[in-house]
């Protein structure tokens, strides 16, 4: 191997964005990763049967497709093609309704009663303003472009989804529909911060679409990894990095690491003020998921429900909540909330002809060891009768398999980190650059810098910017 200007620990979306944004910029770059297949927490494998194609993680990809790095790359040559359900997300309730969100702003709202104003003119302005404090929202912390909007957003993102579910809107339909949403951001609804993942994943229901990729995650890395290759960058699986030490020197090494891992795999070079302050670094909830080979499609009471990729399955706010708080408290909760994606529904290639595949997982407390299996089907049952039948054959990860699977999701932490209090903008420490580290070649560029979890490649690309400026000066 001819010496590289930079290595890469991890091949997650970000470890890739990174090694791409630097190898566009002549770099010659080296991505090294632990696991046997490549894409860390954007991959596919027949988990269940052969023919059934599930996503291992990521399943619903909005965030890519909002990705302003990901949109400058060429990844439709490259074998991309985002599926766009006719719902984005539904939520159905015990009288065998649901309350859904379209591509269309004024579709969605027309069906949610003394809501409509209010949905409208939350949705839609968040849509208006999206140019102009898009940078702000997915960047680092820095003086936004344009305070005016950014400061209306953060005030309003600032709050607990508890706040505006409770003060925007009146039908419980629509708060709770909203409340799934912003329960993406693992944490119990009632913390500060909370309503931010409700709008910005709100809205990107609307400007962007929950989209899934056909054919699955891997198609996304496997995209990168092919569009990298391009550029000379080289992808080596299979091999975990044990210690910096052990690798060739280089003008720069990014790590696609949680701080965890990433003290162990670069700690001796740190300084020990910054060690401490990465000691601090909080982990949040963890999560059970499950996958499924299914006979046939879920038979969902409410019709709504199969327009959909996303189903958020809990019911009102109040159990949505309790579940949340549960959770968060160390709790298995007993009637967990429930997010699924049905792929196979929108995109025939994930299941045999007439089969299909499911993706489910709750949020747990962190490690937990509850089996939590029984529980999610008892919830899917709920809203769909006959869904049990159906079942053949299931593979299940609790917290402690997603982070063997994971160095990054301590105790099934798929987010890299509690997202909550301070460490929402302090990522992992408080720094005006938070992926350059007091050691001048080592960057972290994983979802624990900004703008956090989510397959969209920016944490990776931040921190390519901020090596290429080191370097240059
Ligand atoms: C169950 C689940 C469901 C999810 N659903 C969604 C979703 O629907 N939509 C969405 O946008 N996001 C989703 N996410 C979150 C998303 O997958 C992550 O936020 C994203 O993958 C983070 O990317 P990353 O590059 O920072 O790190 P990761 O994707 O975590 O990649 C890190 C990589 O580093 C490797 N690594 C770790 N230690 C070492 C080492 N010592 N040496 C070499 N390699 C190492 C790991 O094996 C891994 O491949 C989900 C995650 C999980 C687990």
């Amino acid at each position: 191997m001819a010496q590289p200007d930079a290595l890469v620990i991890g091949s997650g979306p970000n470890g890739l964005a990174a090694a791409i944004a630097l190898a566009q910029a002549g770099w010659k770059v080296t991505v090294f990763e632990a696991q046997p297949t490549i894409g860390g927490g954007s991959r596919s494998a027949e988990l269940t049967l052969p023919g059934f194609v599930h996503d291992v993680c990521s399943a619903v990809h909005a965030t890519a497709a909002a990705s302003p790095f990901f949109r400058t790359l060429p990844l439709s040559e490259y074998g991309v093609e985002w599926i766009e359900p006719p719902a984005m997300v539904a939520h159905p309730f015990d009288d065998g309704t649901a309350a859904v969100i379209e591509r269309s702003i004024d579709r969605t709202a027309a069906a949610f009663g003394r809501d409509r104003e209010s949905y409208t003119r939350l949705f839609g302005g968040l849509a208006r303003s999206w140019p102009r404090i898009e940078s702000s929202v997915l960047g680092p912390l820095r003086w936004p472009r344009h305070p005016f909007a950014t400061a209306a957003f953060g005030l309003r993102a600032l709050r607990s989804a508890n706040g505006p579910a409770r003060s925007t809107f009146v039908e419980d339909r629509t708060r709770a529909l909203f409340g799934g949403i912003a329960a993406h951001g693992l944490l119990p609804l009632d913390q500060l911060l909370t309503a931010g993942f409700g709008l910005v994943l709100g809205a990107m229901a609307h400007i962007v679409g929950w989209v899934i990729p056909r054919g699955g995650a891997q198609t996304l890395t496997d995209a990168l990894v092919a569009y990298l290759r391009t550029l000379r960058g080289e992808v080596v699986a299979g091999h975990r990095v044990g210690s910096l030490d052990e690798l060739p020197p280089a003008t720069a090494v990014l790590c696609d690491l949680s701080p965890r891992p990433f003290l162990d795999v670069a700690g001796s070079r740190l300084p020990v003020s910054y060690r401490r302050s990465l000691e601090r670094y909080r982990y949040g909830m963890g999560v059970f998921k499950v996958d499924w080979a299914l006979d046939a499609p879920i038979p969902w009471r409410a019709a709504d429900c199969a327009r959909a990729s996303t189903v958020h399955i809990c019911g009102t706010m109040a159990e949505l909540n309790r579940s949340e708080n549960d959770a968060w408290a160390g709790v298995a909760p007993e009637r967990p909330f429930v997010l699924v994606a049905q792929q196979s529904l929108f995109d025939p290639t994930r299941a045999p002809l007439g089969m299909h595949t499911l993706w489910a997982y709750c949020h747990v407390p962190s490690a937990s060891t509850e089996d939590m299996t029984a529980r999610i089907e008892a919830q899917i049952e709920r809203f769909a009768p006959g869904f049990r039948d159906l079942i053949l054959k299931r593979s299940v990860m609790g917290p402690r398999e997603v982070e063997t699977r994971n160095a990054n999701y301590i105790g099934g932490d798929i987010s890299a980190g509690w997202h909550g209090g301070l460490q929402f903008i302090a990522r992992p420490s408080w720094s005006l650059d938070p992926y350059a580290t007091p050691t001048n070649e080592i960057y972290l560029c994983s979802a624990a810098t900004p703008p956090g979890a989510g397959v969209h490649g920016l944490c990776g690309y931040n921190a390519a910017q901020s090596a290429l400026r080191r370097s240059f000066s």
